[in-house]
This record gives C-alpha cells, structure tokens and sequence, in this order.
C-alpha cells in the first residue's frame, strides 16, 4: 500500500517519570503553563502560571468490525491496539462526499489500482494531516537529525481502512449507482468498485423536512422516514445507531453530518434554547426543529459523538446544552477544506507580516450538488456566515493595524475595525465537482503603499473533503479515550473532556468551542494545539521551534 495508507502498530515507548505505558492505557503527566497579565497604568504586570494535570489515554485491545463482501454481516477478528471497532455513519451518504468517503475507503482496503492517462494510479490518504503529514517528535541524539513520525502514529488510533461505513440520504440510490451520479471517481476506479459499493446496498432512510434545503433537491427526496412526528422520526434515528451498533458489535459509532446545507434555524426562547425546551419541542414536533439538530440529539441520546460537516446551526444552544448534561461529544461546523483553509493561513500571514489587509473578496463557483442547494438564497446565507469569521481573532489579536472597539459605541466601532470581507458563491453546472475560487487580498503596506495578491485555486471539492471527514472521525473517536485529571486540584477520578471537542477545529470553518471560550482560527495555532495535545498524553512538551542547540555555542 501506499505508505500513507500503510498500518503501524504504535511503537512509542516515551523513558521519562512523565509517562507510564500498561497494556490498557498510556498515563501522562503535562504540566500548562501560562501567564497571567495584569495592565496597571499602562505597564503589563505579566505572573508565569502552571498547572498540573494527568492524561489518560485508553489503547484499546478490541474486536474490529469491517464491512463484509455481504451487506449485513460483518466479520470479528482479535487485533492489536491499532485497530478499533468503529463506524462511521454519515447523514447524506449517497452525495458527493458520502459516496467518494465509502468508494477511496474501500479502494485503500482492497489496494484498488486505476490506470489513468499518466500511468498507474494507487490508493492513498493524501490529503489527511493525521496519515499524510509528519510531526517532529525529536532529535537522534547520534547525528543531530530531526525524527519526524506520522501525526497518526502518535496515539493509538483507528486505521481509516477499519471503519465500518454506513449511513442514510434522503435519496435511495444504492450506492454504486449514487457513486456514479456524483461524477468525481475516474471511471477505471469506479468500474472496479462497483461490486464493492453495491455490497453496502441503499442508505437508511432519513427524514426530510423541506423547509431547510433548498427546494431544487425535492426531487431527490424518494428515501424518507415517513410521517410529521418528530419524536417518532427521533426514535427512528436513535433505533437506527443501535442497531448499526450492536449488529457489528462495535464500541463507537461516529454520526457525520455531510448532508446538504441547512438554513439557519431561529433560536427561539422557549423552544430550542435549553435542552428541555429542544426535547419537549421535538414531542411538539416544532417546525423550527430542523433534521440535523434532530440526528444530532439522536447521536447524544445515544452517548456516540456527532460531527456537523456543513454550516447550518445544528448546535442551537439546546443541542449544547444536552451534549454537557449526556456527556457526549460534538463538533463543527463546516468542513475547512480549501478557500477558507488557505484564507486562515493567508490572512494571518499577512497580518503577522505587520501588513494590514483592508479588504478580502472571494468568489467561488462550483457544478456539484453541493453548489446546485448553495444557490438558494437561504442555505448560501449559511455558508456565507461560516466563510465570514475566518480573519476575526487574527484582527482582535492585532490592535496595532486595526483599531480597537470602542467601550459604549453602537454599530461598526463597537466591533472595532475589520476589513471589508465578501463571500460570494454562484453554481456553474458545467464545472461539476471542479469547484473555483477565486481570492483578492488587497493590503496597506509601508506609508500609505498598496499591495493586490490574487489566488486563483481550482480543485475537486470532494477529494478535498474526504480526508477531512476521516481525520475528524479519527480524531473523535480517540478524543472518547482520552480522560483527564488535575492534579494541582488533587482531583482523584479521571473525566473525559469538555463535549465540545474543538481540538477538531483544524479542520473546521467555523469552529465550536467551549461557550465562554475564544474561536481560534488560524490553522497554525490549530495545528499546534493538536501537536501539543497530542504530545501531552505522551508526557512530551509541545513542539518548539526556539531551536536552542542551533542558537547557542
Ligand atoms: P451533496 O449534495 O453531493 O450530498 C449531500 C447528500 O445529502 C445528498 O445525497 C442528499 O440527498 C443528502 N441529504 C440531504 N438532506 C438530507 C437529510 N435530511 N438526511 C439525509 N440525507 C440528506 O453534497 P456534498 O458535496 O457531498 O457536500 C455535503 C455537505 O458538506 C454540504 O453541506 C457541503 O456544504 C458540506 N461541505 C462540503 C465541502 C467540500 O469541499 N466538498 C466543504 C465544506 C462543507
């Protein structure tokens, strides 16, 4: 297999008092450090802070569950700590991102080899940071190198080619046929996935409540849950990840929005503004209770964590709320996969560089499914939002270019200055998956200058998005195995961590965080917090670039 394809048992062994390794679990001490900073008259009284805390990583030694060549039975094996019974289920599996997830998936566990007009193409996972990218985890203290690993050889973890897939579309096109609807595969692949894609038969049926994507996909809707009660359709869907669950016996089920976009659903006091308001108005079968928000209580209900892939607010402060009061684990919104994944390094780079940009416009045009419900005015108001923020706190962090906001003011000055930001978004059938984007970032530069850079970026959208919705699953699934204590508060038990799991904002436009907390979203300081994270539970310090040994004699 190719090498990001290829499975490693974990071999880390970390020789410090830091870290203790017993078949069951990997137990790490970390400390955090900080600084508190206090500004009196104008000087920064600045107080190094830290605290000690204890992870818990559970390597789990489990029966893996793999979808068989027949649909409905799954084989067991006994296996090592790599693998792990989980599934993945994805709301929309018969669309683009459904179907090219279900089809690269299988394409790396059978080792599907494709000729293309340049040659021989293999299977891989490049695109995903955890089995394409590398992290330094130290130096050989014989020749001086740096020894980079995988990200995804830090922990235990799922290997992608384990998941079992599953999930439901409101369309019931079996899922070969639904492959070749979406037209992103080369067909030499496709023709030889056929048989595979076949054997995973229809989606489940799902619930379809036509107010919340846009009218022009009525006609895909042949698949439903029948019916107006919600608390009927809520018990449908947790019935459906139980038994998902208990016919693979699998420990984990990961329920992934990768449906279309939803409008925005209005927070209404009363209705979806607590958990009890969110459940009782489900028995109501409120009309402001949209299908994701209902597979994300049934995905809590059921204790397995959910993902919103797409930009609506699923997350109505009702849906937090319970995930707190169950324990269970979300994340969103929106897959970060090119445009915005670009701005959240491109802006910060500018305004980091001590370059001001003043306005930054982007255009995108795409022929997909996809592009084809953004052009509602409604769903593209969605997107529209969760493109905006993107720059937000790389402006706050930098008062210098930007002015700060003004206590007591009303309107543009009590949000500070910002630059001029426009999203636009139009659907061109002809271009099918090939989603465009095109951005302007016009700057002030030294003494009143101006700089233009323009990108232009053309790219598969769904071979962009696959890798992500795998990495987030990955990543979920091992962040349930993570519990922590802290020991400066001499905290006996160990908990899991906070429900909103926004250690998955790398790969997320607009990410969730603990209410109360900053949004970061400059995808370095993503990356970095993953890093340190994930060194952590190895009681390793967090990657440095200070370098010493090369700064010093
Ligand atoms: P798609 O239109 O091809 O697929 C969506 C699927 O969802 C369709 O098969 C549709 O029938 C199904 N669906 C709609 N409502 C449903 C419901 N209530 N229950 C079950 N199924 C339902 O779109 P796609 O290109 O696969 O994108 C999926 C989502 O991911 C979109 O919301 C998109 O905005 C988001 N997204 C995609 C990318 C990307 O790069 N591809 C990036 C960010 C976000």
């Amino acid at each position: 297999p190719h090498p990001t394809a290829a499975r490693r048992p974990h071999q880390i062994v970390v020789e410090s008092e830091n870290a203790t390794f017993s078949d069951d679990y990997i137990t790490s001490k970390y400390t955090d450090r900080g600084a508190d900073v206090v500004v009196v008259n104008g000087q920064y009284i600045v107080k190094p802070t830290a605290r000690s805390y204890e992870f818990q990583t559970q390597r789990k030694v489990s029966k893996t569950g793999y979808a068989s060549p027949h649909p409905n039975i799954c084989h067991r094996i006994y296996t090592d700590a790599l693998r792990s019974s989980s599934r993945l289920m994805m709301i929309g599996i018969g669309g683009n991102n459904g179907t090219t997830l279900a089809a690269t998936v299988l394409a790396n566990r059978h080792n599907i080899v494709w000729h293309t007009k340049s040659g021989i193409q293999q299977p891989n996972y490049i695109g995903s940071v955890l089995r394409a990218s590398t992290i330094r985890l130290g130096v050989d203290p014989i020749t001086g190198k740096d020894v980079n690993i995988p990200l995804g050889d830090v922990l235990p973890m799922v290997h992608p080619n384990d998941l079992v897939l599953g999930g439901w579309d409101i369309s019931g096109l079996p899922l070969d046929k639904a492959m070749a609807r979406a037209e992103v595969l080369p067909w030499d692949l496709q023709r030889q996935l056929i048989g595979h894609m076949g054997n995973l038969g229809k989606p489940l049926p799902s619930i379809y409540y036509p107010d919340f994507i846009a009218a022009n996909q009525e006609a895909r809707a042949d698949n439903l849950i029948l019916g107006n009660d919600k608390q009927v359709h809520l018990e449908k869907l947790r019935a459906d990840i139980r038994e998902f669950r208990s016919a693979n016996d699998l420990d984990r089920v990961i329920v992934f929005w990768t449906a279309n976009t939803e409008r925005y659903s209005d927070i209404i006091p009363g209705v979806n503004d607590t958990a009890n308001n969110l459940l009782n108005a489900i028995k109501n079968s409120h009309s402001e209770v949209s299908p994701s928000t209902l597979f994300a209580v049934a995905a809590i209900l059921e204790g397995e964590p959910f993902i919103n892939g797409a930009p609506q607010n699923t997350f109505v402060p009702g849906v937090i709320e319970l995930a707190g009061r169950k324990r269970a684990f979300i994340g969103g919104d929106d897959l970060k996969s090119g445009q915005t994944k670009l701005k959240s390094v491109f802006a910060e780079f500018l305004v980091n560089a001590g370059i001001k940009p003043l306005a930054i416009s982007s255009y995108n045009h795409l022929g997909n499914n996809d592009g084809r419900n953004l052009s509602a005015e409604a769903q593209f108001k969605s997107k529209e939002i969760s493109k905006s923020s993107v720059v937000d706190d790389m402006v706050d962090a930098n008062r210098l270019l930007y002015k700060p906001p003004v206590p007591g003011a009303k309107g543009k000055d009590a949000k500070g200055e910002h630059p001029d930001h426009i999203v636009v978004i139009k659907y061109v059938p002809a271009v099918g998956d090939s989603k465009r984007a095109i951005d302007e970032y016009y700057s002030e530069i030294f003494c009143g200058g101006r700089s233009t850079i323009n990108i232009f970026n053309e790219c598969e959208d769904s071979l962009l998005a696959t890798p992500l919705i795998l990495d987030l699953t990955i990543l979920a699934e091992l962040l349930t195995r993570v519990k922590y204590r802290d020991a400066t508060a001499g905290e006996i038990e160990f908990s899991s961590l906070h429900p909103v799991l926004s250690l998955l904002s790398y790969m997320l436009k607009a990410p969730l965080v603990k209410p109360g907390t900053d949004v970061v979203n400059s995808l370095g300081r993503q990356r970095n917090a993953l890093e340190t994270f994930l060194k952590a539970c190895l009681g390793l310090e967090g990657s440095t670039d200070l370098l010493l040994k090369s700064r010093i004699w």
